[in-house]
């Protein structure tokens, strides 16, 4: 196999401080996977500026102008890290072998890339960088994450567990991942509904290089709330549910009302509200319910999936 042109994409929001020292990172260790001919001399780096208000573009231009490895986009606003992600992918799509994704602050050990690269030349088209310990995390950060990942499997979302961002798709798996229709996109929800062979590899996540977190809590509840009403039905089908549920304790309710009724000690007008209560509440809950599992099929629908991934024709 000749060396592949491997494509780097960095989102960069606000990275004026993080940038140089990210690029200088990524020349010494293209440099030297490109001497050892593990990748083509044509891969590139593509920086993309996801609507930065700090002097991120301008560092990006002067790394453009210094070095032709390295690649400018810059997104008209800030479309949010997996739209500058998404960006960077579908711009080498056409020219690269295989492309890796890695945040501009290199928390992720970028030499995890030489086993990225590995797996890639056995045949893998999707390798995660797994996290191998999360001691470095604060105590909240580590809770909730390990919450969200119990939640999503929960609602039936196949996430890899303390696996973000940082991954390897060959060109056959981008091509298949970009011909996914939807607007709202939680791409380490989507990358496992791909298929083909995959592998992972683990790496010692560090502190951010330079400037701070781009994910406030409020960011990171957004995220979350994204992830699950991106990928999942679920919270309708337990409004179904619940729906269910009152209808049957109202069921229940208007025995008892009955009976009370029939024993005769009741207040006038107690039993008839009692029941509507009971009875419409869940009506209308299981009314909902109804509705919106058709809405959550137009949902669906609207994504325009594509309906299969071929892997392999023989012909
Ligand atoms: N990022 C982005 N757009 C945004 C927010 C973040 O492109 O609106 C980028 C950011 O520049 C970084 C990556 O997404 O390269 C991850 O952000 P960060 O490292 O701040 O997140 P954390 O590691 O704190 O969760
Ligand atoms: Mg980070």
């Amino acid at each position: 196999m000749t060396a592949p042109k491997l494509f780097i994409v960095v989102p960069c929001y606000n990275e004026q401080e993080a940038l140089p020292i990210t690029a200088k990172r990524l020349t010494e260790l293209t440099d030297d996977m490109i001497s050892r001919e593990i990748i083509a001399p044509q891969s590139r780096i593509v920086l993309v500026d996801d609507g930065s208000r700090d002097d991120t573009w301008k560092v990006i231009s002067g790394l453009h102008e210094a070095n032709a490895r390295f690649e400018g986009v810059k997104l008209a606003h800030n479309a949010g890290h997996m739209n500058a992600l998404w960006a960077g992918m579908t711009l080498a799509a056409e020219r690269c072998d295989c492309v890796i994704t890695i945040d501009a602050d290199l928390q992720d050990d970028v030499n995890a890339m030489y086993g990225f690269l590995e797996e890639y030349r056995n045949g893998a088209d999707v390798v995660y960088g797994v996290r191998s310990s999360r001691e470095k995390d604060t105590f909240f950060k580590r809770t909730t994450a390990q919450g969200f990942y119990r939640m999503m499997k929960g609602m039936g979302v196949d996430l890899v567990y303390n696996h973000a961002d940082y991954r390897l798709l060959s060109k056959r798996a981008l091509e298949a991942l970009l011909s996914f229709g939807e607007v709202n996109m939680f791409l380490r929800g989507m990358v496992p509904m791909l298929g083909f062979k995959t592998a992972k590899v683990y790496f010692e996540r560090g502190e951010r290089v330079a400037g701070e977190s781009k994910y406030p809590l409020k960011k990171m509840i957004a995220f979350a709330a994204e992830g699950v009403t991106s990928l999942s039905n679920k919270p309708i089908r337990w409004v179904l549910g619940l729906g269910a549920l009152c209808m049957l304790l109202g069921v229940a309710m208007a025995v008892y009302v009955i009976v009370s009724l029939v024993q005769g000690h009741t207040v006038a007008g107690w039993a008839s509200l009692m029941m509507s209560i009971w009875l419409l509440g869940g009506l209308q809950l299981m009314a909902l319910g109804v509705i919106g599992e058709y809405i959550g099929k137009i949902y669906m629908e609207t994504k325009r999936r594509p309906k299969f991934i071929l892997e392999e024709h023989l012909k």
